[in-house]
């Protein structure tokens, strides 16, 4: 008998020979202010280049030791700053006071932005970030810790930190990460910091063997990836360096003729184009204001599946909306059938 191709089956179904390509997902400073409008509890607002002196509370600091900062972003003077042997205490002082101020930020108690991002993909998927802020790999540990505590087996994206993080630590003799106020599996120690990577134009991505190999992994996967998000990056300056090494990779891939490149972001279209035309193939591209309208939000963890049928057999899936709720247990639920689907072919093919 023809299997006949519901909407609700189509939406879970896995198999059409993509089930493996990686769906990729790069985050800037744009991606945690759309996260958290508002700020964190406790009134902390996430800082771009452009007001990170006012946000932090670096002011006091720069002008005590004389450094011109008024009006000016904070890649140039902190680049300034870097580039002067006079200034090494500034510079450690500035980059211990950026840390600490990051290191303060928590999650609110309900679903956000992120927690959605993460449940929306899976494994064989990647979210890099360049942020600092602890935000995302806080949201990563609870989504792993509620299905865990539900046992109920969920697949998750692979997280990476390209300019390190205030909440990721690493065991230098084991060659383990974790978050920083766990232990290491192999030796049971406390985690050390890794290092941040700030803004000098000469950055240098491989000198760190902690942020070279999380490089090494966004760059392998977007050699392979099918379908590339970018969410409140906008490529500064700063990062001609991270751009580069991006575009390298982004090239060889033998499905860049057909990829997808998705950008959101609130500035304009064409500022947009122009922005990333390096990266579009032809008209191969889309750009949304927000992430609720983003192809992983309406096609949860199917993202490429879809869009290859689609767009390479000419078979689109109707939409399957994340929904907008709050509560882990109402997504979970949402969630179910797909994760059933999903253990299932896991199952079926071990
Ligand atoms: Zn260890």
């Amino acid at each position: 008998m023809a299997e006949e191709l519901t909407v609700t089956h189509r939406n879970k179904r896995l198999g059409n020979g993509f089930t493996k390509i990686p769906h990729v997902v790069i985050l800037g400073a744009g991606a945690s202010k759309a996260a958290f409008p508002n700020g964190t509890p406790g009134g902390l607002n996430f800082p771009l280049m452009e007001d990170l002196v006012e946000v932090v509370g670096l002011a006091e600091l720069l002008e005590s030791s004389g450094t011109n900062y008024q009006g000016e972003n904070f890649e140039v003077v902190f680049s300034r700053v870097a580039g002067d042997p006079q200034k090494v205490r500034l510079k450690r002082k500035l980059e211990e006071q950026i840390f600490e101020y990051f290191s303060r930020m928590q999650l609110p108690p309900e679903l956000t932005i992120y927690d959605k991002l993460i449940l929306s993909l899976r494994d064989k998927d990647v979210i890099a970030t360049f942020n600092w802020d602890p935000l995302l790999l806080y949201a990563y540990r609870r989504c792993g810790n509620y299905f865990q505590s539900k046992h109920f087996g969920i697949s998750m994206p692979q997280i990476l930190f390209l300019h390190g993080n205030v909440a990721l630590g690493v065991c230098v003799d084991d060659s383990t990460l974790g978050p920083m106020d766990s232990t290491c599996s192999k030796c049971q120690r406390r985690f050390k910091r890794v290092p941040l990577l700030y803004p000098i134009l000469k950055k240098d991505y491989i000198l760190d063997p902690v942020i070279k190999e999380q490089w090494d992994r966004l760059r392998y996967h977007m050699a392979n990836a099918y379908f590339a998000t970018i969410f409140g990056y906008g490529a500064p300056v700063a990062d001609i360096e991270a751009v580069r090494l991006m575009k390298e990779v982004w090239d060889r891939n033998p499905r860049r003729e057909l990829a997808e490149i998705e950008i959101i972001d609130i500035a304009s279209h064409d500022t947009l184009k122009t922005r990333w035309e390096r990266f579009i193939v032809r008209e191969h591209y889309r750009t949304c204001v927000s992430i609720e309208r983003s192809y992983s939000f309406q096609h949860p963890r199917r993202s490429v599946e879809s869009f290859f049928d689609c767009f390479l057999q000419n078979s689109p899936w109707p939409e399957n909306p994340m929904p907008d709720c709050r509560s882990f247990e109402e997504m979970a639920n949402w969630l179910a059938p797909l994760l059933v689907e999903e253990n299932r072919c896991l199952a079926a093919s071990s």
